[in-house]
């Protein structure tokens, strides 16, 4: 699934290309159609990301609200384009560039001033600016939830998935197991500004880095994580545990986290 990053990095992509431009909408799978046409025409006045959703929102007042979900994904491509495939739920397209969107989890069109009423249902999104954490964090502790539970559910906050899930917990050496009421106001803290910064950095190299390298120039840009699917712990040496918590696999080192306050 698409981390937080993932999703600004595509809004930003899409706006450099299709913003300000008139846009050919159509559904050549069909379950769009009427929709599409009601965008078919207008001019894409910005996108815009709330965690995992996506937005672009239109000249007509009318915005299409996208979350990928687990098996959902874009297809960017420089006209001429090739010709649809039948999977596609939303092709949009400009003078230069044609954009699909293929398996989305929801695909639904809005009246733009909805989508205000969608950010006070999730949590605030780490990118977001100005920051807000206070809402996240005061959250957080009035929870008895494990934190690593906390941090992946959407209504506390909105942008970490599993690999920054499991990161962030061994940066900031915090047992993922810790009750969200135990931690204090500044762990807290601490916890979301060096997570946003990740995400940022996520969003500038369109990979997920948590372990401090930097891409040299021409060197393929990769994921480079610390502890995420890995057997090894990279500060003690010790074994990284597998458990299974909120239905992903969590990965942690049970001799560098022991933070609980
Ligand atoms: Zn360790």
């Amino acid at each position: 699934m698409p981390e937080g990053h993932t999703i600004h990095r595509a809004a930003r992509d899409h706006a450099d290309v299709l913003q300000g431009k008139t846009i050919a909408a159509i559904s050549p799978q069909g379950r769009f159609a009427a929709q599409a046409e009601q965008i078919n025409g207008t001019v894409l006045t910005s996108t815009g990301a709330i965690g995992k959703h996506l937005f672009y929102h239109f000249s007509n007042g009318l915005t299409v609200h996208i979350h990928l979900g687990l098996g959902g994904y874009f297809v960017l491509q420089t006209q001429p384009a090739d010709p649809p495939r039948d999977v596609v739920r939303l092709r949009m397209e400009g003078p230069t560039h044609v954009l699909d969107i293929i398996g989305p989890n929801t695909c639904e069109l809005i009246p733009t001033h909805d989508v205000e009423t969608l950010r006070l249902r999730y949590g605030p999104d780490l990118l977001a600016d100005p920051p807000d954490p206070d809402r996240a964090i005061a959250r957080i502790r009035r929870s008895r939830a494990p934190i690593a539970k906390l941090l992946m559910d959407q209504k506390v906050m909105s942008g970490i998935g599993n690999i920054y899930r499991a990161e962030i917990l061994w940066l900031r050496r915090i047992d993922p197991m810790t009750q969200g009421c135990d931690l204090t106001e500044a762990t807290l803290r601490a916890l979301w500004d060096e997570m946003r910064e990740l995400l940022k950095l996520g969003v500038e190299l369109n990979a997920i880095v948590t372990n401090g390298e930097r891409p040299k120039p021409g060197e393929p840009i990769t994921e480079r994580t610390n502890i995420f699917a890995s057997d090894t712990c990279p500060e003690c040496a010790g074994g990284i545990e597998k458990s299974t918590l909120a239905g992903r696999t969590l990965y942690h080192c049970p001799v560098c986290q022991t933070q609980s306050t």
